[in-house]
């Protein structure tokens, strides 16, 4: 390390222990500024006044903070564009993609298969798949476009019916057929507009053997994603399944309860609120 990122480094630490004083110094006045202490005398408080002494310490620790700061201007930058994207490239396309999912879809297996060993005679059991980036791989698409979201391109790409099935997830769908739990595909692409088009992607990707696939309703309710997944969850509760296992790409998938367990998948290509 260079004597200079040592200096940077030690001011750092420095810095921070002292600020953390001053913290606890600015929290005392606070507290002894407040209307209710007001003509409390100071003993009743069971503290003692600030010392002179605290008041220097603020003011080193305020100039070891500033020159702590004292980056360049090339260090403050976010992360690079094409080089967050090269990352992600490399992500998918090195393998670390597959095995991260593949490590989740063995979680998953583990944890339905023991569940569905111990069913009650009449219990009907149920597993919930998020479809795009969990079921069926985007990646291709968004790749090609140089990574964002395009909607005329993306509603091209979803017309197509080509996205690959990602093949851990796959074998996990198959799975939970085998041990006899019913498969609900809750989705936020569009009923009706995307619906035959996607049940084609699905069956030609061996994903065919689903009991109800979910859509959003084109009926212009402004509902979030997260919360029309947890409804369309409820209602499956309300019909009497226990859903073991909910799994997905993104955290609106899986917030809202009604599952047993929920799985969360990577993705580093989007975010959906
Ligand atoms: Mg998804």
């Amino acid at each position: 390390m260079s004597p200079t990122r040592c200096l940077k480094a030690l001011l750092l630490a420095v810095g921070s222990e002292l600020a953390r004083a001053v913290c606890q110094s600015a929290s005392k006045l606070a507290d002894l500024q407040n209307p209710e202490f007001v003509g409390v005398p100071l003993k009743r408080l069971g503290d003692k006044p600030l010392h002179p002494f605290a008041v220097r310490v603020g003011v080193l620790a305020a100039l070891l903070c500033a020159l702590a700061g004292c980056e360049s201007p090339r260090a403050r930058e976010p992360l690079n564009l094409d080089t967050a994207k090269a990352a992600v490239v490399r992500y998918y396309e090195s393998g670390s993609y597959e095995r991260a999912v593949a490590a989740v879809a063995a979680d998953a297996r583990d944890w339905i298969e023991q569940y569905a060993a111990h069913r009650r005679p009449d219990e009907r059991l149920a597993v919930v798949f998020d479809i795009d980036d969990t079921l069926l791989s985007n990646y291709p698409h968004i790749h090609s476009i140089g990574f964002g979201y395009i909607p005329s391109n993306w509603d091209a790409w979803v017309a197509r019916g080509e996205a690959p099935a990602i093949k851990p997830m796959r074998e996990l769908f198959l799975m939970a057929r085998h041990l006899g739990c019913d498969v609900f595909l809750i989705t936020d692409r569009e009923d009706p507009s995307d619906r035959a088009v996607t049940e084609a992607n699905l069956r030609r990707e061996g994903l065919g053997d689903y009991t109800r696939l979910i859509m959003r309703p084109d009926d212009g309710q402004k509902l979030s994603v997260s919360d029309r997944k947890t409804a369309a969850r409820r209602a499956l509760y309300r019909e009497g399944y226990t859903i073991v296992a909910n799994l997905g790409d993104q955290e609106s998938d899986l917030r809202g309860g009604y599952a047993e367990h929920i799985f969360k998948l990577p993705d580093p290509l989007y975010l959906i609120e």
